[in-house]
């Protein structure tokens, strides 16, 4: 039983394999690849790492930069029937050795410029091999790779053999591994198959890293698994991207991606008229983000929720897409269960907020060497707790209300951040808000707020307290609003709450 989930990609490959597959967005050069380059760079690839006769399932970790032969070399990797584990490459050698500690790869593969320190600690961990790939076909990987032959027959594997370690991306704490198996992956990328209407004449504008699910699983698979083309951005750039977007049809994005495209005076209407379908994830699309892009396009975005974790878990329909509610981020996919438990362990009822649980074939099986954490994460009938909160309506749609972390109880009463953000970003003058709680004397904890303001306008914390007391219970509503230039975000556009605690734990003790 060949359940690979690079035999299913490469089954849908189109009969042409000399039309184009990627065509390169941000080269200097015109530069695209054909499906047959596809075929033979990964045959390449992965008869390099058949070469090295590593153990089936042997771990091989990438910290490059974004190219397409990183991509071709993931898909290598599935071939050759190994673990990909796809690393941040804005980690630095503090963080690199976390990781290669932890995932012991058998390869890894780095950026020419950190080869030094990588092969260091590398070796110094047990790993044999250590190449690297620079985004311009540099590096001593794809010069070991020229000399393998350019056909190769793919590893079998079955559906819960392990593919990839998907390292979470660090908002809450420490990362942990997520462990993947084919089965998780080629049942996500089908299901959103279907969902999301993919087809062969669609081309994708592929703007988003691949060491993380968003780009490397949602918008890759999409493409691969239709046999359609990809314009590939090496790294994001909103004017380029808005140049493209008419030979377009579907865009993937985080909410700042998008923030930053309405940036553009170009984007109209007119640019994205042969566009099918704007998805955003990753973290949630402000309610303003959502209105100004229909307004602007005449494009309605579709949300969907996820994690590393589980890939996609909900999207909000693709027809019609009136149906697309802002501040939603949809129903359940098909195939996946989801349910809403409080704190007794009980369902909660329609529309209430509890944990989001969730369970089915796209459900990963487990933290790499977190056997407890694992434990502690999965409930007694074997439904994932997301750690995200939220509330399930009784058609079944989800509202994403905050994170488990991230509730504040003050005086022993909840303070959900996202109901208070949503007021603070609906003030005028408002871009944007952060709301966490912070050590309170007598409270336990107290709600603040930071704030950023719209060019040119000036907030005042106090008049903002004073305009949500006349809109929320008192309990929610900050104690202080702190004004700031910009939320701390990482490389994904998720704001770093456990950032915004440090900065403020001492406003009140
Ligand atoms: P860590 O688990 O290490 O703290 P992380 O949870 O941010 O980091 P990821 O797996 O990359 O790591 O992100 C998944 C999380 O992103 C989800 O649990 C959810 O909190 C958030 N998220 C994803 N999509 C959405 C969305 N559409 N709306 C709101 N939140 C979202
Ligand atoms: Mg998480």
């Amino acid at each position: 039983s060949d359940q690979n989930l690079f035999a299913a990609l490469r089954a849908a490959f189109p009969d042409d394999l000399d039309s184009i597959a990627i065509d390169c967005g941000d080269s200097p050069q015109p530069l695209a690849y054909t499906w047959r380059d596809l075929d033979r760079g990964t045959a390449m690839l992965a008869n390099l790492l058949a070469s090295l006769d590593l153990p089936p399932a042997s771990r091989v970790l990438m910290h490059v930069d974004k190219s397409v032969e990183a991509l071709m070399l993931y898909l290598a990797i599935l071939r050759a029937g190994h673990v990909v584990v796809p690393l941040n490459i804005a980690y630095q050698a503090a963080e690199i050795e976390y990781f290669i500690g932890d995932a012991e790869p058998a390869v890894v593969v780095c950026a020419p410029r950190n080869f030094g320190w990588t092969s260091r600690i590398a070796f110094q961990a047990g790993t044999k091999h250590v190449y690297t790939l620079g985004d311009d076909r540099s590096g001593t990987l794809l010069d070991r790779a020229a000399f393998q032959p350019d056909v190769h027959e793919t590893v079998a594997r079955a559906a819960s053999d392990l593919a990839a370690i998907v390292y979470t991306s660090g908002t809450t704490g420490r990362s942990k591994g997520a462990m993947l198996s084919h089965g998780n992956l080629l049942s996500n990328a089908r299901v959103l198959h279907e969902a999301w209407a993919w087809q062969r004449d669609d081309v994708l504008i592929h703007a988003l890293p691949i060491f993380h699910v968003h780009g490397l699983f949602v918008a890759s698979h999409g493409a691969l698994l239709a046999g359609a083309r990809m314009i590939w951005f090496s790294r994001f750039d909103a004017r380029a991207v808005v140049e493209r977007l008419p030979e377009a049809t579907v865009f993937m994005g985080v909410p700042t991606l998008y923030v930053r495209m309405l940036a553009e005076p170009a984007l109209d209407r007119e640019r994205c008229a042969g566009m099918r379908l704007f998805v955003s994830g990753s973290a949630p699309l402000l309610v303003d983000t959502f209105r100004a892009w229909r307004n602007r396009t005449g494009h309605v975005i579709l949300e969907r929720y996820g994690m590393s974790e589980t890939v996609m878990l909900t999207s909000n329909p693709y027809r019609p897409e009136d149906a697309r509610r802002a501040g939603t981020v949809g129903p359940a996919l098909p195939g996946v269960g989801l349910r809403a438990r409080g704190e007794d362990g009980e369902l909660v009822p329609p529309g209430e907020i509890g944990g989001i649980e969730v369970r089915g074939p796209n459900v990963f099986s487990g933290y790499w060497r977190l056997p407890e954490k694992t434990a502690e994460e999965f409930s007694a009938d074997g439904w994932f707790k997301t750690g995200d909160v939220g509330r399930v309506d009784a058609d079944g749609w989800v509202t994403i209300v905050g994170r488990n972390k991230d509730l504040v109880i003050t005086g022993g009463f909840n303070v959900y951040p996202a109901e208070v953000e949503a007021l603070i970003d609906d003030l005028p003058g408002v871009v944007e808000s952060a709301v966490v709680g912070v050590p309170h004397p007598d409270f336990g904890e107290a709600v603040v707020a930071a704030v950023v303001a719209q060019p040119g306008a000036t907030l005042d914390g106090e008049a903002l307290i004073a305009a949500l007391k006349d809109r929320i219970a008192h309990f929610k509503v900050p104690k202080r609003v702190f004004v700031v230039a910009e939320l701390p975000r990482n490389t994904m556009g998720k704001v770093q709450k456990n950032l915004l605690r440090q900065t403020f734990q001492r406003s009140f003790t």
